[in-house]
């Protein structure tokens, strides 16, 4: 997604000379990636796409994934991207010599290049759990962003390991084909209620000849996600409160037996891990054939999982829903920037970047959706957006011959970082509990500000912070 548009925002600046690496055989990113069942995006479509190809067609206020994936390929196409892709080859390094980059790839291309754009994402690299005996199950076992489609599920016992945004949407899609269906819980979720209506071939053909009306629906959703950011950033708001209730009204309302709604009951605040936004998990884990188990793993044998009370829970499937490495970004591409300064040794206790964007010492080498910057719930097509507008003028910058090498100063950097780590302290990320949002130290690494704040910065660098040389 960041990718793409990076590619047709140089085109539009008129850099036609740009290679675009791509390590699978096909776009897509994310959407690509990740084939579960149920694959959709909580955010509504008409926000989670680009300002400039609005999409009259989308089917759903929160439209599935592959109808995504089809957009982003599509716009590829449109915006003449394609041709500018090289499929099938990983970047294996990028090292900055003689004021530009050379680039690596594991098919053995050498390019030189004077930018770099890394858009590779943030929940890239699939987590796998250390649970005892993992490699001794009998059946099939898959991480949710490597489903393995060729495993039947029709009739099948299927364990579900994680109640994070992916697992409750897997158990939605899957509950009524599974013989059983097994939901190992680690820590209760907060959901947010939703309805996901259809649009209409007749509400689609009005935003096909009205696209302000894309526009005016596309600003209202952006107005609430702005709402929500206010209040995600400080953790005795009312918003916080508010969201709070909804989800404990949802709870209360749509759960019916009291033991199963007490285990469901998270007991840490609301949106303090990210906040589950679905139609129907509480209704899928009510039904017939499905188990909440809240015993804690005890391992994973040939026939099923133990859990700690000594039950061995027969499975056929065993589908991991456990995460990303959050802490990856770029890695694991080695980067070294001026002074042979290596990125792994700067990011050796964690990744940190000025806005996001830059890093010191690695001149004219910007990231996309890179380290601390806005996560959460909301769209990260927006976020990758405001970033790509911001690094166009970066470059800009080179381009007007004041220097041939732009980076963070360390000042900058380090003011941002103490900037950040103490605001991050009043967000509700930081109320207590475990999620991916916290760093090895227990600080919320995201963006600790309102959205709007974000727009703000990105609408313009602070030169001061930069540092041009030649
Ligand atoms: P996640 O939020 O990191 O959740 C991982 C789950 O696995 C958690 O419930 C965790 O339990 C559990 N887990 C991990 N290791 C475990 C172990 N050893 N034993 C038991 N449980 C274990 O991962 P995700 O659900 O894939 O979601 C990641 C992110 O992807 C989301 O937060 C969101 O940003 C994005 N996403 C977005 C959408 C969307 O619709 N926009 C959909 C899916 C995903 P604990 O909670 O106890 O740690």
């Amino acid at each position: 997604m960041a990718g793409i548009l990076a590619a047709i925002k140089l085109k539009e600046a008129g850099l036609a000379d740009f290679t675009v690496y791509e390590k699978a055989d096909r776009l897509g990113g994310t959407w690509r990636e990740n084939t579960y069942p149920g694959l959709s995006c909580d955010v509504p479509s008409h926000l989670y796409c680009y300002s400039f190809a609005l999409n009259p067609g989308w089917s759903h206020l929160y439209s599935p994934g592959p109808e995504i994936e089809a957009y982003f390929e599509r716009v590829a196409h449109d915006h003449g991207v394609v041709p500018h892709v090289r499929f099938g080859d990983e970047v294996t390094a990028c090292v900055f010599v003689d004021g530009r980059w050379q680039l690596t790839t594991a098919g053995g291309v050498h390019d030189e290049v004077d930018v770099v754009i890394a858009a590779t994402g943030v929940l890239h690299h699939p987590k796998y759990p250390d649970i005892r005996g993992l490699d001794s199950f009998g059946g099939a076992v898959f991480h949710s962003a490597r489903w393995d489609h060729g495993v039947a599920l029709d009739g099948a016992r299927v364990g579900i390991i994680g109640t994070g945004s992916t697992a409750m949407q897997i158990v939605s899609a899957i509950v009524d084909r599974t013989g059983k269906l097994s939901l190992f819980q680690r820590t209760a979720q907060w959901v947010m209620p939703a309805v996901n209506p259809a649009y209409t071939p007749d509400e689609q053909t009005a935003f096909r000849q009205d696209p302000l009306l894309m526009e005016g629906l596309r600003d209202s959703v952006a107005q609430l996600f702005d709402h929500f950011s206010d209040g995600i950033v400080d953790s005795r708001s009312p918003e916080m409160a508010m969201i709070e209730k909804f989800c404990l009204d949802n709870l209360e309302s749509s759960v019916s037996d009291p033991d199963l709604r007490e285990r469901l009951r998270p007991d840490y605040r609301a949106a303090c891990k990210r906040l589950i936004v679905s139609t129907d998990f509480y209704e899928a884990i009510q039904k017939p054939g499905a188990e909440l188990v809240t015993d804690a793993i005890d391992g994973v044998e040939p026939g099923g999982v133990r859990t700690a009370d000594g039950r061995l829970h027969e499975l056929d499937v065993l589908v991991l829903a456990t995460g990303f490495k959050v802490d990856a970004f770029v890695r694991p591409i080695t980067v070294v920037g001026r002074g042979s300064v290596d990125l792994g040794q700067v990011w050796v206790d964690r990744p940190e970047a000025y806005l996001s964007i830059s890093v010191p010492d690695f001149p004219n080498f910007f990231m996309l959706n890179g380290p601390n910057g806005p996560v959460g719930n909301f769209s990260l097509v927006e976020v990758a957006e405001l970033q790509i507008g911001y690094i166009m003028q970066l470059i800009d910058r080179l381009r007007s011959g004041g220097g041939r090498q732009i980076s963070a100063t360390a000042d900058a950097m380090a003011r941002f970082e103490s900037a950040r780590v103490e605001a991050a302290k009043n967000t509700i990320w930081a109320t207590g509990c475990r999620s991916w949002y916290l760093d090895d130290r227990g600080i919320p690494a995201a963006w600790p500000w309102p959205f709007r704040q974000f727009r703000s910065e990105m609408a313009e660098p602070a030169w001061e912070a930069y540092e041009l040389r030649d």
